[in-house]
């Protein structure tokens, strides 16, 4: 598809008439009317006031459906913030620094707060589950490390007998 057919596909979603959309763009009905018969190419210039009296981005104009890459709305309203003024630019900019560090925040948190969590459950175990000697031969039990079937199943500890195979095993009452 040429810029012309582009320009007529968009225009017609958008229900402007050529003279619509050329009091919209400034531009004159003649030119509007010459790309979209692809008898004139537009100047960058003109690409970029169609594309804001369209609502697109000048990529949605220039290339075709295959070659265009995405046309997600995100991309649109950034190039919406270009026009804006400096210290709207500035706002926005600042809000999505902030939204991004929120997120950090956020997951900085979650993380500390599972640390501990799992701290807190730790201490419930040994202050509770103190395994005492080993039930089937007396030597002592020692905490060891879970391998990951046991942390599938919310296995919190697991203490085995130093000498024979009696483990004791804690599990947390979390799904
Ligand atoms: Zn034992």
């Amino acid at each position: 598809m040429s810029i012309g057919q582009n320009l007529k596909k968009i225009r017609s979603q958008r229900n402007l008439t050529q003279g619509q959309l050329a009091d919209n763009a400034k531009l004159s009905l003649n030119q509007i009317s010459r790309i979209e018969r692809g008898s004139a190419k537009p100047e960058l210039d003109t690409i970029k006031k169609l594309s804001i009296a369209l609502y697109c981005s000048s990529d949605e104009l220039i290339f075709d459906d295959h070659e265009f890459i995405s046309s997600d709305e995100l991309r649109i309203l950034f190039n919406a913030v270009e026009d804006l003024s400096d210290d709207k630019k500035e706002m926005i900019q600042d809000f999505i620094e902030a939204m991004i560090m929120k997120s950090d925040v956020e997951k900085w948190v979650n993380k500390t707060t599972k640390k501990e969590e799992s701290k807190a459950l730790r201490a419930i175990i040994q202050s509770e589950y103190a395994p005492g000697p080993c039930k089937a031969c007396g030597a002592e039990m020692k905490e060891r490390e879970l391998n990951a079937l046991e942390v599938n199943k919310n296995i919190e500890a697991v203490y085995q007998c130093t000498k024979c195979e009696q483990k004791n095993i804690f599990t947390s009452k979390k799904p």
